[in-house]
Order: structure tokens, then C-alpha cells, then sequence
């Protein structure tokens, strides 16, 4: 628990300046301490300190530069020292556990992805584990200092305490103290979060959004959710901080979803669901191309791109159902920027303008005027996402000041 007095109040003042140092050397080293006194609005006196204690950290380390145009001896700056310190990042999707090792850079080491089927008599917490302890021996031998495990998932996620309350596809999952338990067996903190919240950090730090200020991320795949960037910040970072258009109900006869209710955007918008239509529908429409070869999400969009009618038809209902609930989120976020990350985005010419089409004839004009729809730069994001949760966690300085504190 943190406490209001004063100790731990000056303790989160010193984890937020080290976070912020750590910051601004990770994104513009080499940098000189003038420069980030100036730019961090601390103190000569305090950033000498938290520089004095990275250094012997050895999560920075100092280079010469010479400052353009100048004569005299090149300037001492700071660049983040990253090859020595290495985290796993996880992620489980539908049917699969990705693992990666990679550096505090955000490089990857060595990655694997590994089966991990949806129906198995063992609990799926003891599964995670035993995947984790094997990863390490298979690759001890490249195994740097291990800082932390980032995990992202799909599922309703209490992301301060680590407990993952249910997950969609793995549906014995029911308040799986996931965070705490992976944090006793391997010492290291433990960061989880939504997949879908993650990826939305990640393209805020490393992607599409880098730099943004309001942007909404919609994600339609195995499941349908959405992360708002509001003032360069995600929303409700911190705690749960998915926004559920996935649960939003569309239809109140439709099918019961793994949240408990029926119809939700998700059971008609999701990978699966829409797969499900089409194979439907097709048998309505024998002359569609889609009869030509197996039904996957590339047969579809390749369909639609070439123009068949009922392959458009399915994709823009997509974007229909989807862009109307962007539409409502449009109203209340005002963003610049609707970034699409979805396997459909293989027909996006089709998709983006009929998400576009709903959230003009939808949302007030002057907020619509300027917003565009366009795609994530990661179409996979895998173990990225979790890489977003480990930088997050430097930048704010909460595992910074744990690898400080050695
Ligand atoms: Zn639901």
C-alpha cells in the first residue's frame, strides 16, 4: 500500500524524475546533463544524482559528442545501456503462448511460439508456468540479468493485482492470480495487461500513434476491443484500461458471449464470428468467389478486393458494426486519428471507408471533419505488446527504481 506520509510521497517524487531522466536519455541519447536538466526541469544537483546512480547501475553510460559547429572538446552524453538486462515477454492469444527474451532496448534475443491448446485437464496457470520454467532452461545460455515478465492477454483483467477474472477460449479461467503467483516463483515484477490495451501502448511508444495526442485504437480479431490515447496518455492506464466496445450489445437476440451477456459487438464482429457469416451466406450466393477455395480470413479479403459482391458486402458490415460504435466514441473523445489493427485490414479499402462512411453520418460534424482511419503499424503485434508494458514501466520509473535498487 503506499502511504500518505511523507517518505512515501518523496520516494514517488524521486521514481518519477529517475523515470522521467531514463526518459528523455532512452529517446534522444546521447545527451549531455545540461540538456537534460534544461529539458526534464530538475536541477544540475539532481540530475547529477539519479544520472551518478544509473551509471553504477550500468543502465547508462557516457559517450563523447561533439555538438555541431563547436570547437572546443567534445561534450560528455548519456545513452541507455540496455544489451545486459533482459525480460520475458508473453502472450496468449487463441490456442498459443508466445514467448520472447529480449533487452531493456526492446530487441528481441530469442522468441518462440508454442501450442497451447484450448481444452486440457490441467489448469492453464500451472500450463503458463511450466512453459516459463522450460523457456529458461532451453535458453540459459543467453539468459542476461532477468528484470521482468510482461504478460498480455486477452480476457477481464484486474491489472494492479494480477488477477486475470475470465478469459474468452479458456473458459476454466476464473480469478487466476496470475501476477502474484509467476512474481513468487520467479522473483521478478510481473506487468499484465490486455492485449489489446498493450498493443495500443505499444504503437503510442514504438508505432502508428508515436507522438499522438487523441487517438483511438479498434481491435477486431479473436475478440473486438478498443484503447483511447486521450492527451498523449492511455485511458485508465493503471488499472483496467481496455475500453469494452467488445461487450457492447448490438444485438439483444444474438448470441451468448463469454462476458455473461448476449449479442455483443464482439459475437458478431470477431474473426470467428464473421467467418461464421460467411460460411452462411455463401450458400446463398453460388456464384461468389469464395466457393473457389477454403474459407480463411485471406480468401475472404482477397475476395473482396478483387470485387466480389458478397465478400465487400461481409467486410463493410463489418466496418458498419464497428463504425458505429467508433462513431459514439468519436463524440466523446474527439480524436485525430482512428487506428485500425485487424486481420480484415488485408480488405481495407474496403473496410476503412465504410468505418469511415458511419462515423461521418454519425458523430458531429466538427469532430469528424478531421479524423482519419487508418492502419496499426503492427499487423501481428505478438510479444511487442508486452514490450510496451516493460518501457511503460521504465518511463514512469516503478521497475527503474527497483533495478536502481539492485
Ligand atoms: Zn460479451
Amino acid at each position: 500500500m503506499v502511504s500518505d506520509s511523507q517518505p512515501g510521497h518523496i520516494d514517488q517524487i524521486k521514481q518519477t524524475n529517475a523515470g522521467a531522466v531514463y526518459r528523455l536519455i532512452d529517446q534522444l541519447g546521447p545527451v549531455s546533463r545540461i540538456d537534460l536538466s534544461r529539458l526534464a526541469q530538475l536541477a544540475p544537483a539532481s540530475i547529477t544524482k539519479i544520472v551518478r546512480e544509473m551509471l553504477e547501475a550500468h543502465l547508462v553510460q557516457e559517450t563523447e559528442i561533439q555538438e555541431p559547429g563547436s570547437r572546443g572538446r567534445p561534450a560528455v552524453g548519456l545513452m541507455v545501456e540496455t544489451d545486459a538486462w533482459h525480460y520475458l515477454s508473453l502472450r496468449i492469444n487463441r490456442g498459443t503462448i508466445q514467448l520472447a527474451l529480449r533487452d531493456l532496448s526492446s530487441k528481441s534475443v530469442v522468441e518462440e511460439e508454442l501450442e497451447l491448446p484450448l481444452d486440457d485437464p490441467q489448469p492453464l496457470l500451472t500450463r503458463i508456468v511450466t512453459h516459463i520454467d522450460q523457456f529458461f532452461i532451453r535458453h540459459q545460455h543467453k539468459l542476461e540479468r532477468l528484470t521482468a515478465i510482461a504478460i498480455t492477454l486477452p480476457g477481464i483483467i484486474d491489472t494492479e493485482n494480477g488477477i486475470v477474472h475470465r478469459m474468452p477460449f479458456y473458459l476454466d479461467v476464473k480469478e487466476m492470480p496470475l501476477g502474484e503467483t509467476l512474481e513468487n516463483h520467479t522473483g521478478v515484477p510481473v506487468y499484465i495487461q490486455h492485449d489489446i490495451s498493450a498493443w495500443t501502448m505499444a504503437e503510442l511508444l514504438f508505432g502508428a500513434s508515436r507522438g499522438a495526442r487523441d487517438v483511438i485504437q479498434v481491435v477486431i480479431d479473436h475478440n473486438v476491443g478498443a484503447g483511447v490515447i486521450t492527451d498523449g496518455r492511455l485511458l485508465h492506464a493503471g488499472s483496467s484500461s481496455l475500453v469494452e466496445i467488445g461487450h457492447t450489445q448490438v444485438d439483444p437476440w444474438g448470441k451468448r458471449c463469454y462476458c455473461g451477456n448476449h449479442g455483443c459487438l464482439e459475437t458478431i464482429a470477431s474473426v470467428e464470428s464473421v467467418l461464421e457469416l460467411a460460411q452462411m451466406r455463401m450458400s446463398q450466393s453460388m456464384s461468389s468467389r469464395l466457393h473457389e477455395q477454403p474459407l480463411t480470413v485471406t480468401s475472404l479479403c482477397q475476395a473482396a478486393q478483387q470485387g466480389d459482391l458478397l465478400a465487400k458486402d461481409i467486410i463493410s458490415g463489418v466496418g458498419t458494426h464497428i463504425g458505429r460504435i467508433i462513431a459514439i466514441m468519436v463524440n466523446l473523445f474527439n480524436p485525430q486519428k482512428i487506428l485500425i489493427g485487424s486481420p480484415f485490414n488485408e480488405a481495407s479499402e474496403t473496410l476503412f471507408p465504410a468505418i469511415a462512411d458511419c462515423i461521418r453520418q454519425q458523430a458531429l460534424p466538427a469532430y469528424s471533419k478531421h479524423v482519419t482511419v487508418e492502419s496499426t503499424q503492427f499487423s501481428n503485434q505478438g510479444t511487442m505488446a508486452g514490450a510496451a508494458l516493460v518501457k511503460d514501466a521504465m518511463y514512469n520509473g516503478s521497475l527503474l527504481i527497483r533495478l536502481l535498487q539492485g
